[in-house]
């Protein structure tokens, strides 16, 4: 998979986007397995669940970074955020305040990436495209957010290339540097548009059995 993510990152300048092993629902042996091969980031959707596999791993393991990629319910925050290192699903005002005030509190505040709804999708989570940026400049100027990037799941059924482009556009205006996006079955055409995270599940882990794919 390494090699095709070189392949297809071919002509972009900068380091190769980084692997996020997506180990929701697979259990802690094989994450550990995965850990022993080198691979460092882990991609997790539910903060209940990331919290019962990961706090012994991340001892044992102290260089892995945890990425939360599912939504995030402000009555979970205050756990995600002594958890996780990355947060990719910052979606709107009330957790971006939420966040905020944990900051002003003292809290230390992993990195932020702010979900775009590309396909603008009723039942999915993000910003719509255009609410994209008064919501990046409300967090990073009015609060003081530490936004690292942006994040999109294109609608199941289009063709991704366009929805990559957009959040690549968005990112580049706002000079926001990580770009989050391409999954199991379209993170190479992710890595040709510019992404530096790729969050990767069932190509890595095999496929799950119930599938909580976050909207
Ligand atoms: C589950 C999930 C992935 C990984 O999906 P695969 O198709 O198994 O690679 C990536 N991103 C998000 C937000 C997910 O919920």
């Amino acid at each position: 998979m390494r090699d095709r993510i070189a392949a297809a990152s071919a002509g972009r300048s900068g380091p190769l986007p980084r692997l996020i092993a997506v180990s929701k629902t697979k259990p802690v042996d094989m994450i550990e397995a995965a850990l022993a091969a080198g691979q460092n980031d882990f991609g997790e959707n539910r903060v209940q669940e990331a919290s019962v596999k990961f706090p012994l791993l991340k001892r044992r393991y102290p260089q892995m970074k945890l990425h939360l990629i599912g939504p995030l319910q402000t009555n979970k925050l205050r756990q995600a955020m002594a958890l996780f290192d990355y947060i990719h699903t910052l979606d709107r005002e009330k957790l971006a305040r939420a966040i905020a005030t944990e900051q002003a509190a003292g809290q230390a505040v992993p990195a932020l990436l702010i979900q775009v709804n590309t396909g603008e999708e009723p039942q999915k989570s993000g910003v719509w495209p255009g609410q994209a940026d008064a919501f990046i400049t409300l967090c990073r100027n009015d609060l003081n957010l530490p936004i690292r990037g942006l994040m999109c799941i294109p609608p199941a059924a289009e063709e991704p290339s366009p929805h990559f482009a957009l959040l690549a556009k968005i990112a580049a205006r706002h000079g926001l540097a990580q770009l989050s996006m391409g999954m199991s079955g379209d993170y190479e055409i992710a890595a040709a548009f510019g992404a530096t995270m790729l969050r990767v599940g069932s190509a890595i882990f095999g496929e799950r059995q119930i599938d909580p794919v976050t909207i």
